[in-house]
């Protein structure tokens, strides 16, 4: 391949996840995902994923609830997890408007940027909309600023990824 003439950049395809749009939350930013399977992680880690149809809220909400109560966490930590996914799960269930062939997952455990836990929330139902307007509830969007120690929200063709982690002081 030569460079040679300034070759134009539209001969090639764009991948997805290079059109990909954060949105701010407002809150501090962190993109750790999860240590999922990672040697060491305590207990493993909760991993689940749903047709994104109204059921997968109530799903997802028994599951992670059930994974932080094996775990112990702290009662105010756990009501703010279950808040924040239950806002992340119900917007991805709104952006696949019934498609069955959309999925969303919610995935927990250690964080990857140390000593606490994180959450990842993901779904794949974003073509309804383009990516610059990802229809994601301006109060979900704020709570996750608030509530989580540290958030990101980025959507792309590809699908929307809530990423939220909090400090556990145990987990040190
Ligand atoms: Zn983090």
């Amino acid at each position: 391949m030569s460079f040679v003439g300034g070759g134009a950049p539209e001969e090639y395809p764009i991948a997805p996840e290079s059109r990909t749009t954060t949105i701010p939350t407002g809150g501090p930013v962190c993109d750790c995902a999860p240590a999922v399977d990672v040697p060491g992680a305590p207990s493993g880690g909760f991993c689940s994923r749903e047709p994104a149809m109204p059921p997968a809220v109530r799903t997802l909400r028994r599951g992670l609830r059930e994974w932080m109560t094996d775990r112990d966490l702290d009662d105010d930590l756990a009501d703010a997890v279950l808040l924040l996914a239950d806002e992340a799960v119900t917007n991805a269930v709104e952006h696949a408007g019934g498609e069955r062939r959309c999925t969303v997952e919610v995935v927990a455990n250690t964080r990857g940027c140390g000593g606490g836990i994180a959450v990842m929330i993901r779904d794949d139902g974003t073509w309804r909309r383009p990516p610059e307007d990802p229809g994601f509830r301006g109060r979900g969007v704020t709570l996750m600023g608030r509530l989580a120690d540290r958030s990101s929200i980025s959507t792309s063709p590809a699908g929307t990824t809530v990423r939220l982690c909090w400090a556990v002081p145990s987990m040190n």
